[in-house]
C-alpha cells in the first residue's frame, strides 16, 4: 500500500512505530538483566518517538524515567499507576507540590534540592523515592564523594526513602577514562554501609558491564533497537529491533546526462547518464543536511524486483527533498516507497554518514512528520 493511501497524510512522509519492537526491546533487555527492575527511559518524547506510542509499547515496564512534569502528567492522565522517575529532579522548589501529587520519584543531584526536600512540613503521604545521584566521575550531575553521604543523611533524617545513583560516561568504551570499573570503584566506596536500592546501568551498561547494573536499570536507547555506540554492528548480536521506521515515496524522477549535476552546491556529478529519484524528505523533516553522498536509501521491494535495493544519496540534502541514484533500481517509479531509517537501513548508519549518532537522529524527528503506531 502506498503511504499517501492514508486519505489524512498528503505529502508521503511517515514515521511508524512499531509497538511490537517496543515490546520486544524490553522483552531482551529484562532477558540480560533479570534481576532489575526497569526505569523506561522516554525523555525527549521518547527519543522522538512520542509518549504516547512509548506508552502502548512498553506498558509492562517497571517505571518510566524521564524530565517533564507535563510528561508525568500525561501519563497519570492516561492510566499510568507504576512508578514515574524525574531524572533531574526539582527544576524549582514550587514543583514540589505536584510531584508530590503525581507520585513522582526524584533525582536529588544538588544541595539546592536537599534544602527544597528538608523545607517540606507537614507532609503525612507515602515517603517520597529518592534516587540520591552521586558524581563518580563524569563530572556533570551529581554530589562528589565528599559531600554524598552528608547529602544522603540529611534526607533520611528527613523521612525519604533512599535509593543510590550514579551515571556512567564511558560504558559504550573500554579504554576511555573514567572507566566504568573506575566509576563503581568511587560508587562502592562511597556508599559503604549506606543502606539503599541502587540504580547504575544505562543501555551500554546493561550489554557490556553485566556486573554494573544495579536494582533498577535506566536503558534508553536500546528500547529504541538504536546501538549505544552510534555503530548497528555493535547490537546485531542481541537482536534488537527497530521501532521507528522513516518512511517516504519517491515524488519525481530526473533523468540525467553525463556530466549534469544535481542539487545544490552541485556537490554529486553523474558519471553516465542516469536516474535519479527525488524523495519527499529533508532536513526540516529531521533528516540529517549533513548526509554524504552514499548515505543508503532503501527502495521498496515492490518496485525492485526481490528485497527492495539501497540507492545511495546523491547531491546534497535539502529542506524538503533528497535525490537518490536510482541505477540499482531500475523499476522505482514516481510513488514507490523508501525507508529513509528503519529495519531496512539502520538509522544509526545513516547518523555515521553524518557525522553523529542515531539518538540524535531520533530525537530530532521534525514535529512536520506524521507520527503513527502499529
Ligand atoms: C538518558 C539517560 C539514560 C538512558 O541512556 P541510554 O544511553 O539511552 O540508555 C539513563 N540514565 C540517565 C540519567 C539518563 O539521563
Amino acid at each position: 500500500m502506498s503511504l499517501s493511501a492514508n486519505r489524512f497524510i498528503s505529502r508521503p512522509i511517515v514515521a511508524t512505530i512499531h509497538t511490537d519492537a517496543f515490546r520486544h526491546n524490553l522483552g531482551r533487555i529484562r532477558e540480560l538483566a533479570p534481576e532489575s527492575k526497569i526505569w523506561s527511559v522516554v525523555k525527549a518524547k521518547a527519543y522522538g518517538h512520542s509518549l504516547e506510542a512509548a506508552f502502548k509499547g512498553l506498558e509492562s515496564t517497571d517505571g518510566f524515567a524521564l524530565l517533564d512534569l507535563a510528561d508525568a502528567q500525561w501519563l497519570r492522565d492516561h492510566g499510568w499507576e507504576g512508578r514515574i522517575l524525574l531524572l533531574e529532579g526539582l527544576f524549582s522548589q514550587q514543583e514540589l507540590e505536584r510531584v508530590i501529587r503525581l507520585r513522582c520519584d526524584l533525582v536529588v543531584h544538588s544541595e539546592k534540592q536537599v534544602v527544597w526536600l528538608e523545607s517540606l512540613k507537614n507532609y503525612s503521604g507515602h515517603p517520597i523515592n529518592i534516587f540520591l545521584k552521586l558524581n563518580s566521575g563524569m563530572n556533570r550531575l551529581g554530589f562528589r564523594p565528599a559531600e554524598y553521604r552528608t547529602a544522603f543523611h540529611r534526607l533520611h533524617a528527613a523521612g525519604y526513602h533512599l535509593h543510590h545513583m550514579t551515571h556512567f560516561a564511558n560504558a559504550d568504551q573500554v579504554e576511555r577514562s573514567p572507566s566504568v570499573g573506575e566509576q563503581m570503584e568511587c560508587f562502592n566506596q562511597t556508599t559503604e554501609g549506606l543502606e539503599a536500592p541502587s540504580s547504575l546501568a544505562n543501555s551500554a551498561a546493561i550489554l557490556w558491564h553485566r556486573n554494573a547494573l544495579g536494582d533498577w536499570i535506566r536503558p534508553g536507547i536500546l528500547l529504541y533497537g538504536v546501538s549505544p555506540t552510534g555503530v548497528h554492528a555493535d547490537i546485531v548480536r542481541s537482536e534488537f529491533q527497530a521501532v521507528m521506521s522513516l518512511r517516504s515515496e519517491i515524488i519525481d524522477i530526473q533523468n540525467l546526462k553525463k556530466g549534469d549535476y544535481v542539487g545544490y552546491g552541485g556537490r554529486y556529478e553523474a558519471p553516465e547518464d542516469m536516474r535519479i529519484g527525488v524523495i519527499a524528505g529533508g532536513y526540516a523533516d529531521g533528516y540529517p543536511r549533513h548526509a554524504e553522498d552514499g548515505t543508503p536509501v532503501w527502495v521498496d521491494a515492490a518496485d525492485t524486483q526481490g528485497d527492495g535495493v539501497i540507492c545511495p544519496i546523491v547531491g546534497r540534502v535539502s529542506m524538503d527533498m533528497l535525490t537518490i541514484d536510482l541505477r540499482e533500481a531500475p523499476n522505482a517509479k514516481i510513488g514507490s516507497v523508501v525507508e529513509l531509517w528503519g529495519n531496512e537501513v539502520p538509522v544509526d548508519d545513516v547518523a555515521q554518514m553524518s557525522g553523529t549518532i542515531g539518538y540524535e537522529l531520533i530525537c530530532a524527528l521534525a514535529q512536520r512528520v506524521p507520527v503513527l503506531t502499529d
